[in-house]
């Protein structure tokens, strides 16, 4: 399907709620300057790393490869239970027509299933972007044990950046959280995807206007 067609083309985690213009500065900009800044400096992962985490880290990317082929903004997931993955997911919202379907939470829905359980204790939650506020929550809720995440989110971060729900010592489950694996190849395929539908959207204005134009 062409990107270009997709009613969402100026639409994504990062865009404004206003509709884009190619001539307004990319909200990504500050995605990439912030992940930039963050694998820069090495204090910037977070929490206990393994080395099984990149390799973990490298399979959400592959599912958010899949999200950007169907032409949803590239964020995977998968979750991890006795070194094994259980369950993947990644970016449905359009295409499903869902505020509700991120990476995280069809991934960890699965997980449930999968193991029959909603308890999901012993897991971990490999997503390439940090999660927002719901998925967060949907952390604190399935009792996971830890998440890793790829790329900070300056707009929406919940584990770390605007919010740190997994340590907050009013609600009853806490979890470990470790960030910044694989942090510039997570957005930069965010980023990559959106500065695509940027050209896309310009080329098709361009391409109505030659069409008005011919119309005279
Ligand atoms: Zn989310």
């Amino acid at each position: 399907m062409d990107m270009a067609d997709k009613p969402f083309a100026t639409d994504g985690p990062f865009a404004p709620d206003e509709p884009l213009t190619a001539d307004e500065p990319f909200a990504t900009d500050e995605l990439l300057a912030a992940n930039e800044a963050f694998a820069t400096d090495e204090s910037s992962v977070t929490g206990k790393l393994s080395t099984t985490d990149e390799s973990f880290m490298r399979l959400a990317l592959a599912q958010a490869s899949l999200a950007a082929s169907i032409g949803e903004a590239p964020i995977g997931a998968v979750v991890v239970h006795d070194g094994a993955v259980v369950a993947s997911g990644y970016n449905r919202r359009e295409i499903d027509a869902d505020p509700s379907a991120h990476a995280e939470l069809i991934a960890l829905r699965e997980a449930a299933r999968a193991l029959g359980r909603w308890r999901l204790s012993g897991c971990t939650v490999y997503v390439t972007l940090e999660p927002c506020l719901m998925c967060a929550g949907l952390m604190v809720q399935s009792r996971i044990d830890r998440c890793v995440y790829g790329a900070i989110d300056p707009k929406g971060g919940a584990l770390g950046t605007l919010y740190q729900v997994n340590a907050d010592e009013r609600l009853n489950h806490s979890f470990t959280v470790t960030a910044g694996v694989l942090a510039e190849e997570c957005s930069e395929l965010l980023s990559g995807f959106f500065a695509d539908l940027r050209v896309l959207s310009k080329q098709r204005r361009y391409a109505d206007k030659q069409e008005a134009e011919g119309c005279l």
